[in-house]
């Protein structure tokens, strides 16, 4: 089976002019469908510089990233635009990444501006519905506010955003690090079932070993930009 995210050889290093940071050197990885891979490390040692790089909002220094077997960064405007349905992002902060001025169900469709035929009108209604309803919520709820929500629910409501455009992975940093340990579990499962229902896969970014125990399939280990080990979650984590 070919992977559905290989990343070979991925460098990326910023020059400070007093020296140069190597925010990730020589990172190789692979993600197969339908796989949870966690990727763990201590705060700096290059995650959410993959995590970007992954999702094309960055350029690397040298390396490939190939999602089903293109080189996104061979893609031209276009292409580049329609690849960025597949993949999705979901950040930590439950409450800087909502618009407070827009309704839920603006802000769950926002995506559909990568969509071609994207649906409107009543039909793009019931899709958020059936979204919203697909992470736990209400689909009425796409008439209410972001402050109306709770940390957790808005989370939900970021994840819904994510998933309207059909991605093949879901690329989340740090996304239940801000909640607490309850809501963190409510939001793991619902990360876990999605994978089962739609068959996603996921980049699960976080510093934080019992959630990568709860829902990863395998784990990465990063350290000063170097992917330091990985493996099936269990051999990683008993592994001194
Ligand atoms: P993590 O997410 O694991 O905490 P980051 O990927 O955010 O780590 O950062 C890795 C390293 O790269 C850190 O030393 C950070 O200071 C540096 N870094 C990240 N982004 C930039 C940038 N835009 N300019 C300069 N240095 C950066
Ligand atoms: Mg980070």
């Amino acid at each position: 089976m070919t992977p559905l995210l290989e990343i070979r050889k991925l460098s990326r290093h910023f020059d400070l002019g007093s020296g140069v940071v190597k925010a990730l050197d020589n990172v190789s990885l692979s993600l197969d469908a339908g796989e949870i891979l966690g990727v763990v490390g201590e705060s700096g040692s290059g995650k959410s510089t993959l995590a970007r790089i992954v999702m094309a909002l960055d350029h690397p220094t040298s390396g490939t990233v190939l999602l089903d077997q293109r080189d996104i960064f061979a893609l031209g405007p276009r292409d580049l635009r329609k690849a960025r349905r597949d993949f999705q992002m979901v950040f930590q902060d439950p409450y800087g990444s909502l618009n407070p001025r827009h309704r839920v169900g603006r802000i769950i469709a926002e995506p559909l501006h990568l969509m071609p035929d994207a649906p409107k009108g009543a039909e793009r209604r019931a899709l958020v519905g059936t979204l919203l309803e697909d992470v736990g919520l209400d689909a009425a709820d796409q008439d209410r506010f972001p402050h109306e929500f709770s940390g957790g629910q808005r989370q939900r409501i970021a994840i819904a955003r994510a998933l309207i455009t059909k991605p093949r992975l879901l690329v989340a940093d740090e996304a239940t690090s801000a909640l607490d340990l309850t809501v963190q579990k409510q939001i793991l499962d619902l990360i876990l079932g999605l994978r089962d229902r739609h068959g996603i896969s996921v980049l699960f970014i976080t510093h934080n070993i019992g959630v990568v125990q709860e829902i990863c399939d395998r784990v990465a280990v990063m350290q000063h930009g170097k992917l330091v080990e990985i493996g099936p979650t269990q051999e990683v984590l008993d592994a001194p």
